[in-house]
C-alpha cells in the first residue's frame, strides 16, 4: 500500500540555526523528501534563487494570490508576506510524498488547525535562552531596537510552542555537528513511519 504523504514542519527562534540544519537536511535526504518553494514579498538576497529560495512577488502580488485561495497558510513575519501555497501541499498528500518546509509560528498555527496530525509532524530547533540568540543574532548583522524586539516576541511565542513539538533538537553554540546528526535522526524515523 502506498505510504501516506505528510508535511514535515521545521520551526525554531531566529538564531536557533535553523537554516543551517534545513541545509543539512536537504544535502542528506534531498532525494527522498520532497521541497516546496513559498512565496513571499521580501526582496531576495544575495545568493538566494528565485523560483527555488522564494518565489518572489510584490505586495500586491501576495495579496492577490492569498485573496484568491493560493496558500494553505500565511503570514507577515517584520514588513514582509510568506506563504505556503496549497497546490503543492494538496499534491503532496495525495501522492504520498513527505514536504520538508520550515516556516514561522502563526503560519504553524494555522495548518495545526487544518490538518490532522497524522499529516503532519513538527521539528522545533531550540537554541538556548535568549540573550544566547540575542547575542549570535547582533553577531551576524547590525539590527534596530525595533527589529531586535520583534524577534524576542517572537522567540517567547515559539518557545511557548516547543512543548507541542513532536520533536526537539538542542542546537547550542559550538555543537552544530551533533544537532545535525540529531535532526538527521528524526526525519529517518519520520521517513520510516
Ligand atoms: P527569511 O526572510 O529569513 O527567509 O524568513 C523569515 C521567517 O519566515 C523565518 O522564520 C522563516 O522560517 C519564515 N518562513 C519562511 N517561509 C515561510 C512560509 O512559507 N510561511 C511562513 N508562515 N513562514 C515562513
Amino acid at each position: 500500500m502506498q505510504k501516506k504523504g505528510m508535511l514535515i514542519l521545521l520551526m525554531g527562534p531566529s538564531g536557533s540555526g535553523k537554516n543551517t540544519l534545513k541545509a543539512h537536511v536537504e544535502k542528506v535526504f534531498g532525494d527522498q523528501l520532497s521541497f516546496v518553494t513559498s512565496y513571499t514579498s521580501r526582496a531576495p538576497r544575495p545568493g538566494e534563487v528565485p523560483g527555488k529560495t522564494y518565489h518572489y512577488v510584490s505586495r500586491e502580488e501576495f495579496e492577490a494570490l492569498r485573496d484568491a485561495g493560493k496558500f494553505i497558510e500565511w503570514a507577515e513575519y517584520g514588513a514582509n508576506y510568506y506563504g505556503i501555497p496549497l497546490d503543492a501541499v494538496q499534491d503532496a498528500l495525495e501522492n504520498g510524498k513527505i514536504l520538508f518546509r520550515e516556516l514561522e509560528h502563526k503560519g504553524y498555527q494555522q495548518i495545526k488547525a487544518k490538518l490532522p496530525h497524522d499529516q503532519y509532524r513538527l521539528i522545533f530547533i531550540d537554541g538556548g535562552d535568549w540573550d544566547h540568540l540575542k547575542r549570535r543574532i547582533l553577531g551576524r548583522a547590525p539590527m534596530s531596537e525595533e527589529e531586535l524586539a520583534l524577534r524576542k516576541e517572537s522567540y517567547d511565542i515559539e518557545m511557548a510552542i516547543k512543548p507541542e513539538a513532536d520533536a526537539v533538537i538542542v542546537n547550542k553554540d559550538g555543537e552544530v555537528a551533533a544537532a545535525e546528526r540529531a535532526i538527521e535522526r528524526v526525519v529517518r524515523e519520520m521517513l520510516e513511519r
